[in-house]
């Protein structure tokens, strides 16, 4: 299984499984941990999930997947900016903690920044990781700025997670170079552009054909050519998760990433950090 390592040489897989949207009111949760656990099987073992999915819903599915083999996973979730004080944060760790069945999380995340100030929440999280409840900890959401305001607290920052696919390149121009300098990975959320659009444009379409692959295998692929970078798409469906495994192995040629630039190019300037 490929992965790279935090700044404390930990290692961290780089293609993980999303579940936003999983645990939602009517889904058929036994299927859904059914999918999880086979991403278990194949090797996907970085699971993320936050609080917010499914009301807490996500993370019981995600309990249900796990179950007798948390050693296997790198657990991921997050915290609304609204519990992420110095008093909240303890609390909304607790509950996913309950929720996910375990007594650690691997990594846990500022899900976006909201009013609290963030080196309140970093001195939080440091506690988190005093008292073993988290392993790790990290942000989602933030711009370089944000980052910087970190102070103190940079350096233990463990990962960023940020809305990152070829429809979606802003971050290239200093958010990646700045995260790749602190050696802090970044985790690209929605890889797949939620499977809209991007899924169907022609010139997807075209280097997949060429690869002898899906667009969906060149979309996952294109995030993982960055070696700072983690991939965590979300497949319900499981012939959907099986395909994307191809994406570990692919490597995009020098004439596909010039293709892929023409149609979605890089950024040329400071863009603000796009998010959903
Ligand atoms: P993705 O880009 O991962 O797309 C998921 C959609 O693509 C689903 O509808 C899925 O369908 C479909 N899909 C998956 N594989 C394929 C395939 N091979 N071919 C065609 N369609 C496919 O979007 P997400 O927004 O879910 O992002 C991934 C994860 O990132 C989330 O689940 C969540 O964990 C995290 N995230 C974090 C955010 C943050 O603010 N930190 C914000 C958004 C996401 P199906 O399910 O039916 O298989």
């Amino acid at each position: 299984m490929h992965s790279i390592t935090l700044a404390d040489g930990t290692p961290i897989p780089t293609l993980g499984q999303g579940t936003w949207r999983l645990g939602e009111r009517g889904a058929d949760r036994r299927a859904e941990a059914a999918t999880l656990r086979l991403g278990l099987d194949l090797g996907l073992t970085l699971i993320d999930t936050a609080e917010m999915y499914g009301d807490g819903g996500s993370e019981e599915v995600v309990a249900e997947a796990i179950a007798g083999r948390r050693d296997e996973v790198f657990l991921v979730s997050k915290a609304y900016p609204q519990n992420a004080s110095r008093t909240r944060l303890p609390e909304a760790c607790e509950r996913s903690l309950r929720r996910l069945k375990t007594d650690v999380l691997d990594l846990y995340l500022l899900h976006w920044r909201g009013n609290v100030p963030l080196p309140e929440t970093a001195e939080a999280m440091e506690a988190l990781k005093k008292q073993g409840k988290i392993r790790h900890w990290g942000v989602s959401n933030l711009d370089v700025a944000d980052l910087e305001e970190l102070g103190p607290y940079l350096n233990t920052c463990a990962a960023n997670q940020v809305l990152y696919n070829l429809e979606a390149r802003g971050v290239e121009f200093d958010l990646l170079p700045f995260c790749l300098n602190q050696m802090m990975p970044v985790m690209a959320y929605s890889p797949l552009g939620q499977g809209g659009a991007l899924l169907r444009h022609p010139v997807l379409a075209r280097v997949a054909k060429r690869q002898g692959a899906t667009p969906a295998q060149v979309a996952l692929a294109w995030t993982l050519r960055n070696p700072n970078v983690i991939s965590i798409p979300k497949a319900a469906d499981e012939r959907h998760l099986r395909e994307n495994l191809g994406a570990r192995m692919m490597v995009l040629t020098p004439e596909d990433l010039l293709e892929l630039d023409s149609a979605f190019a890089p950024p040329s300037r400071k863009q603000s950090l796009e998010m959903l």
